[in-house]
């Protein structure tokens, strides 16, 4: 059935529904509400997590109220309904304060958070107002079409009774007792009541992750069929082990015989390198590289950054032999330039290029590459990933993170993949020292920094950049600069940095500053990834809460980079607790899973992961021990049931999947 063959769907529906990336049934279907309005009065039983309630309730605390900063307030008490107490939470209501009595009943409509036992309320009512008893589902629509019309639609399809496919194989929906998909899609649309609307999202959820999960291991498996098979000596990476100039740490040589492995067997390598910030992954890329050469096939490596490119490079060129060919490719590299190189290439008279992803993306042509190497992967995503091996070529790839991240995470994000982990630092690492401030507090960080300038060190200055801020707007960063230049009676020269800037502009700050010109370097995040100025032993981070605990520990790790005793200041009034996390932790594997606990996922990679993987129903952050539960379950499912006759058709659509979308 076609999708304008439904009833309520004409030539102009049509149109705004695939606005709305509704093009066919299916996908109607599983549009589905964002939320629910649930109207039912002073029931306890109404309290559902996460849905937004409407109760009546007694005051029995007073309410206290905080500034949050020039616009923003919030307001606490708690109330009783029933024999239930709750708390309760509004923003920016403190003028209600004086009306909000100890003893009053009142209304409040938000949302119920079971965990915490609150409610994060919308809006608070004084005089009673009539109450019905309805789930109203509530639909992201469009200009032109509403929410009901969505509904009705909808409605209109499911009551003429198509097939639903079902991808829950009938062995678990009988082992999880689930309702059927067909009574789930009619109640997620239209829910008979709570507890009907429940077990539809619990099933929804469940084969949303499901399948997830099964096209992930799908495209691991599926990845193991073709790929080369190099031949390698292994006597010859042990001798060029040998001639590093630092002895490898036992988790470095670790990942270089994993990858190893990888690339003498037929299979195409599809495989994450993880390790903390300093834990030195670069030297295990650069021996893979050098693995990769001595066996006849040229290899890239792809950093984030401009920046890092170029260090990438100047430090592989120190590493290996000066026959080996070695070329940079960047934004930068000149017309003319990147015309040899591209031809060179295409030659095989370049061994090894390193750049940025416009490597990838522009027109470059290889001989025969064997190895891809991307770096601080975790600015990709799956679904970049899927792509990038469907490009018909199958080199071996090796990603780059500095990000440990939550096995919750790991499951969905690097499923697909395997996992080498560096997790012991190099020896002589001296942790660095972590110092929380308040802002009053700006003396002894300055007497700090005085120490270190004096010492002969350099010092980076972050700020982070947000609009409200005192320190944040680029003009800001400007005067930031210029403050502490003058602090300091212009003794010092400071630089500045921002992702604003020119990369001409950049380059010049960093070598600068890595020349030990600039003494201090006043920055946005830029310099978040991967710099290394051994001589930089101390940052101050202002307004630090802003940062997620992950980012900051990132940050940190641009200091502390050898024997040098070096430290790291935080900044802050708020959110001191959070932050104090960071003065005695240093493994940054516990501390993303604190940020993970703590703030959830969009935060855990910055600002920039966000939105990677979006699930329509389900937030993983909230889902460990489901998807822990799925993970085993959709592993049997590949192991003993993908290739019955029965599920073919969900064998079907991870055949059609080459990627995840
Ligand atoms: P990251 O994992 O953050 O990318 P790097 O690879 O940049 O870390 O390594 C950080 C620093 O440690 C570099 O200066 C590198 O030369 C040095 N390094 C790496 N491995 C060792 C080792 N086994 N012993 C001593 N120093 C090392
Ligand atoms: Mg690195």
């Amino acid at each position: 059935m076609k999708l304008e063959e439904i009833k309520g769907i004409g030539e102009n529906k049509l149109k705004l529904l695939n606005k709305l990336n509704i093009k066919t049934p299916e996908q109607l279907i599983n549009y589905y509400p964002y939320k629910y309005n649930i109207i039912k009065n002073n029931q306890i039983n109404c309290l559902i997590n996460k849905i937004d309630v409407v109760i009546e309730g007694i005051i029995i605390t007073e309410p206290k109220t905080k500034k949050l900063n020039e616009k923003r307030n919030i307001m606490f008490f708690k109330i009783k309904l029933d024999n239930k107490i709750i708390n309760v939470i509004i923003f920016n209501r403190s003028f209600y304060k004086n009306k909000l009595n100890i003893g009053k009943t009142i209304i409040i409509i938000g949302k119920f958070y079971e965990k915490s036992n609150k409610i994060i309320a919308k809006e608070i009512r004084f005089e009673k107002f009539k109450l019905s008893e309805t789930i109203e589902p509530i639909y992201h629509t469009t200009k032109g079409i509403t929410g009901n019309q969505i509904n009705k639609i909808v409605c209109n399809y499911l009551s003429e009774k198509k097939h639903i496919k079902d991808y829950i194989p009938e062995y678990l929906v009988k082992k999880y007792n689930f309702i059927s998909k067909e009574e789930s899609i009619v109640n997620i649309h239209n829910p008979k009541n709570i507890d009907t609307l429940n077990k539809a999202i619990l099933r929804l959820k469940y084969e949303e992750l499901f399948i997830f999960l099964l096209k992930l291991s799908y495209l691991k498996t599926k990845n193991k069929i073709k790929g080369i098979k190099k031949q390698i000596n292994y006597e010859i990476v042990r001798i060029f082990i040998n001639n590093l100039p630092f002895t490898l740490t036992k988790d470095q040589v670790k990942c270089i015989i994993e990858i190893y492995n990888d690339f003498i067997d037929e299979k195409q390598m599809n495989r994450l390198l993880q390790g903390d910030v300093g834990s030195g992954k670069t030297i295990v890329a650069f021996t893979a590289l050098y693995m990769n050469y001595i066996s006849g096939y040229q290899g890239c490596l792809m950093a984030p950054t401009e920046l890092l490119a170029q260090q990438h490079y100047n430090n592989i060129k120190k590493i290996l032999e000066k026959n080996i060919n070695i070329e940079l490719l960047t934004g930068k590299t000149k017309l003319k330039e990147k015309k040899m190189i591209k031809q060179k290439l295409k030659d095989n008279k370049i061994d090894i290029i390193i750049g940025t992803h416009a490597l990838i993306s522009e027109d470059v042509i290889f001989n025969n590459l064997g190895l891809v190497i991307t770096d601080e992967q975790h600015r990709f995503g799956v679904k970049q990933r899927s792509n990038l091996k469907n490009k018909g070529k199958t080199p071996d790839i090796l990603y780059m993170s500095a990000t440990p991240i939550p096995r919750t995470y790991a499951l969905t994000l690097y499923g697909d993949m395997e996992i080498s982990n560096i997790k012991t630092k190099p020896k002589g690492r001296k942790e660095v020292i972590t110092l929380l401030k308040k802002t009053n507090e700006i003396k002894d960080v300055i007497e700090l920094m005085n120490n270190e300038l004096n010492n002969n060190h350099q010092i980076y200055v972050v700020a982070p950049l947000v609009e409200d801020n005192e320190y944040s707007n680029l003009q800001n960063i400007y005067s930031l600069a210029k403050k502490i230049e003058k602090l300091f009676k212009g003794k010092y020269k400071v630089g500045i940095l921002h992702g604003k800037m020119k990369n001409e502009e950049k380059d010049n700050i960093m070598k600068n500053f890595e020349k030990n010109i600039l003494k201090i370097l006043v920055s946005t995040t830029v310099i978040e990834v991967g710099i290394d100025v051994e001589n930089a032993t101390m940052i101050v981070i202002f307004d630090s809460y802003r940062f997620g605990l992950s980012e900051l520990h990132q940050l940190r790790g641009r200091v502390g980079r050898n024997e040098k005793e070096s430290y790291c200041v935080l900044i802050s009034d708020n959110e001191t607790e959070r932050l104090k996390i960071l003065t005695n932790e240093s493994d940054g594997f516990k501390i993303s899973e604190e940020d993970f606990k703590l703030r959830g996922s969009g935060d855990i990679f910055g600002i920039r992961q966000s939105g990677e993987i979006n699930f329509v129903l389900t937030n993983i952050k909230d889902e460990y021990q489901l998807l822990k539960k799925i993970k085993i379950d959709s592993d049997i499912f590949m192991k003993k049931y993908i290739n019955n006759y029965k599920y073919k058709h969900i064998k079907e659509i991870l055949i059609n999947s080459s990627n995840l979308d």
